[in-house]
């Protein structure tokens, strides 16, 4: 037998009727806050994961799938969605357009990772980008709309972390004094910490091993470091938060694991034990630099991305269980009666109504069953006298109430009661 490889996942059952309720929200959601959908390559040049996710970051050391193709291109399977977006914005010569472009994204991503609960090698990242405004609310909007949406599905405990890194300059300088601080510690931190001691030191301030290292603990706080415009900066997205009523957190801690961030960045965690270690739902920041590094013009832009596995891991079971119900099940038994369903079937479908019928022989007595296992509303029962009459007998499956109606009027009478 072949088997699915290792990190991926059908989606099936009980998942699939999650995963389709939060594609449908999140489409509903990005209609209504103006966000236009944007697909970009599942695979792009291996560069552009160098240039922007970071040349030392753990996603191009450790998690990339890289390939050369049969003409020796090498290319990156995407490990997330900003990096392509960016991309296209600048090839496509979008920024010559109205600005901010709002856009977002909803696919799949692929990683190299140790899987677990909430963490997979091909995953799917549901994503915001606001590119051409440097406006707080631009920060506290792609930070407060899926902190809604995921209330929206069920969620209860959310929790916004979010910190300040400020403009690339200022981070130089605390870089500096953060690695003269840790300098005659670093031997007393993990391997990885010493590893990103020489390359992100950054880094090492959000490591899950020493997290709780006295010498982590009394590091200098970036948020000293910080140019006055840049704090009222941030104190202004804090606002907009409060008054948008998001619960946040600021966790002078808090660095994302993408080198492109500067300024605003968050992430926003659940506290569901199924999670374990993979806690964080969605992330992200500002990237103020990121177009100009590709070779754009200078333009700040404001994203987040959210993992959907977990999304789909923490919402409660009994939330979603019951299979989405059906408009209209068509029974029949014989030839003439079949014809009659499938026609009727077809023109109720186009007219906006889920409807289904048999197509395994079943006997009168299991479509009913097949009916009520599919949560029909109503119940068209054809017989071959009523027809020749022009007369079509409805149920209602509730009330179990039955009526005739006139042959013509079928379609007008169930679209107005189903
Ligand atoms: P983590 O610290 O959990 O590894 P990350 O910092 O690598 O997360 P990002 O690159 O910021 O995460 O991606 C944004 C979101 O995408 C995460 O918050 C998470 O919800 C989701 N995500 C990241 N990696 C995976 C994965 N391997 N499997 C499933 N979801 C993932
Ligand atoms: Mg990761």
């Amino acid at each position: 037998m072949i088997m699915k490889p290792k990190g991926t996942y059908d989606v099936v059952g009980k998942d699939a009727v999650k995963l389709q309720k939060i594609n449908r929200l999140i489409d509903y959601f990005c209609d209504f806050y103006n966000y236009d959908y944007i697909r970009t390559p599942i695979f792009e040049s291996q560069e552009l994961f160098h240039r922007t996710v970071g040349d030392t970051s753990d996603i191009v050391t450790k998690e990339t799938y890289d390939f050369k193709d049969r003409s020796e291109r090498e290319l990156t399977l995407r490990p997330e969605g900003t990096a392509g977006v960016v991309r296209s914005f600048i090839e496509n010569k979008m920024y010559g357009e109205n600005l901010p472009k709002k856009f977002f994204y909803n696919g799949t991503m692929y990683r190299y990772e140790r899987p677990g609960n909430g963490r997979n090698r091909e995953f799917t990242q549901f994503g915001l980008e606001i590119l051409g405004s440097n406006d707080p609310a631009t920060d506290a909007e792609v930070i407060s709309m899926p902190y809604r949406l995921f209330e929206e599905l069920g969620f209860k405990d959310l929790t916004v972390k979010i910190n300040n890194l400020g403009a690339k300059e200022d981070r130089a300088s605390y870089r500096n004094e953060l690695v003269n601080y840790l300098k005659p510690h670093i031997h007393e931190l993990c391997s990885d910490c010493q590893n990103r001691f020489n390359t992100n030191p950054l880094r090492i301030l959000d490591c899950k091993v020493d997290h709780d290292s006295e010498i982590l603990k009394n590091a200098p706080s970036i948020l000293d470091y910080q140019s006055e415009e840049s704090k009222k900066r941030f104190q202004k997205v804090l606002e907009y938060l409060t008054f948008l009523d998001v619960d946040y957190e600021v966790d002078e801690k808090l660095v994302r694991g993408l080198d492109y961030y500067d300024y605003t960045v968050f992430e926003i965690v659940c506290d569901k034990e199924i999670l374990g270690g993979a806690s964080t739902i969605a992330a992200g920041g500002r990237y103020n630099d990121l177009v100009e590094s590709l070779g754009g013009p200078s333009i700040p832009c404001m994203g987040f991305a959210s993992g959907l596995e977990r999304v789909m891991l923490a919402m409660e079971d009994d939330y979603f269980s019951e299979k989405r119900p059906l408009n209209c099940y068509i029974l029949y038994v014989n030839e003439e009666e079949k014809m009659k369903a499938i026609t009727l079937a077809q023109d109720l479908r186009i007219s906006g109504l889920s409807v289904d019928y048999d197509t395994t022989g079943r006997s009168l007595k299991s479509q009913f069953k097949e009916a009520d296992r599919n949560n029909a509303e109503l119940l068209i029962i054809l017989n071959s006298d009523d027809l020749n009459k022009g007369l079509i007998t409805v149920k209602d499956n509730k009330t179990k109430e039955e009526t005739k109606i006139d042959e013509n009027e079928i379609i007008d009478y169930i679209v107005s009661n189903g």
